[in-house]
């Protein structure tokens, strides 16, 4: 069984967790500390013959082409994590068209590829912003991996499906969606396939985890980000106790698990799995 594997590529200064500290209009005037984890994550999946997704934030395609033409050159799928990694539930339907038609003009001139997948920042696909499914449409988007089935103060859609499948808008146009992993846990979903609780919860979980999902036929689909295997990320201040843990817990430990996860489970791009899903019935 093939799982699906994605990194969200961003720096470790545009994380949501850090928003009360670090604003927008600021993220210029911090060091980029993007190569060192980004070479650990393409080396290893090289070792292990693996590609991935690398969902790309436009503002740093727009200042690191070379890191998106690196990316792409090395065989995996380029897609868009958005341009100002801005929650899409706090957005107009036409600010949200911008941001993400700058964030694809801003890919394809970094190395001229097309762009057909998205992720949202932090998974800000909700009940309220579901229009964002019709935008993604409008602009030449295939797959989406947004909708998290979960409670969460910050996302989720709690009862959507938990394996992949085709959502129908307006006018019978098709998206296929990847739901972030989950296992059921008594009525709960709980999260299971990737960021902070990845790093939360031990590797023989998140196994045991991903196992139990393909055994039920589905692929597990995994996201990380680069800033999530640098352990000298700096220590920012005033983001709060919750923020501070989910942003920090386990850091150190990331790169073993992912050298165990590569070795225990198999891995295609996103772009690679969605002809599977493509002609499902919706
Ligand atoms: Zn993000």
């Amino acid at each position: 069984m093939k799982n699906i594997l994605t990194f969200d590529v961003e720096e470790w200064f545009q994380v949501a967790n850090l928003k009360a500290a670090i604003r927008f209009d600021e993220w210029e005037s911090f060091p980029s500390r993007l190569d060192e984890p980004l070479s650990f994550i393409l080396d290893l999946l090289e070792k292990n013959g693996v590609c991935a997704t690398f969902f790309i934030l436009g503002w740093l395609a727009e200042r690191r082409p070379g890191a998106v033409r690196m990316i792409r050159g090395r065989g995996h799928e380029i897609a868009t994590h958005g341009y100002s990694h801005s929650l899409i539930y706090e957005q107009e339907k036409e600010e949200f068209a911008m941001d993400l038609r700058r964030s694809i003009e801003a890919i394809g001139e970094a190395d001229g590829g097309d762009v057909v997948g998205h992720r949202a920042a932090c998974f800000s696909i909700t009940d309220e912003s579901r229009w964002a499914l019709d935008v993604l449409l409008d602009n030449g988007i295939l797959y989406d991996s947004s909708v998290f089935p979960i409670r969460h103060h910050r996302y989720g859609i709690v009862d959507s499906p938990r394996h992949p499948y085709v959502i129908l808008r307006k006018g019978s146009r098709r998206l296929v969606e990847f739901p972030l992993s989950t296992v059921k846990l008594g009525p709960a979903n709980l999260p299971v396939g990737g960021g902070g609780y990845f790093r939360l919860f031990p590797y023989f979980f998140t196994r045991l985890s991903l196992r139990r999902i393909n055994a039920a036929g589905h692929p597990a689909v995994v996201y990380l980000h680069p800033w999530e295997f640098d352990e000298g990320i700096p220590r920012v201040r005033g983001i709060g106790a919750i923020n501070r843990f989910r942003h920090y817990v386990n850091i150190g430990r990331s790169r073993a698990r992912l050298c165990r996860l590569l070795g225990d489970f198999e891995f295609e791009t996103m772009g690679e799995a969605l002809g599977r899903y493509a002609d499902l019935p919706s």
